[in-house]
């Protein structure tokens, strides 16, 4: 199966990328309850940084 962390960028269509990581990164959704909707991702985030529009886009692993 295509992956699509293999898909050329979403705004730019370029495909040089540099990879990361976020750490201790916190998400909550809009409008929710803190104790029920959030989470905390950080180690199992991969983070790509497109190098010609700086868009970037997670994927959880
Ligand atoms: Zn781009």
């Amino acid at each position: 199966m295509h992956s699509p962390q293999e898909e050329p960028c979403p705004i730019c269509k370029k495909e040089v990328f540099e990879w990361g990581k976020f750490r201790n990164v916190l998400y909550t959704k809009d409008q929710s309850s803190w104790l029920k909707d959030n989470f905390s991702f950080g180690n199992k985030t991969k983070v790509r940084r497109c190098l010609s529009c700086e868009n970037i886009q997670i994927f959880l692993e």
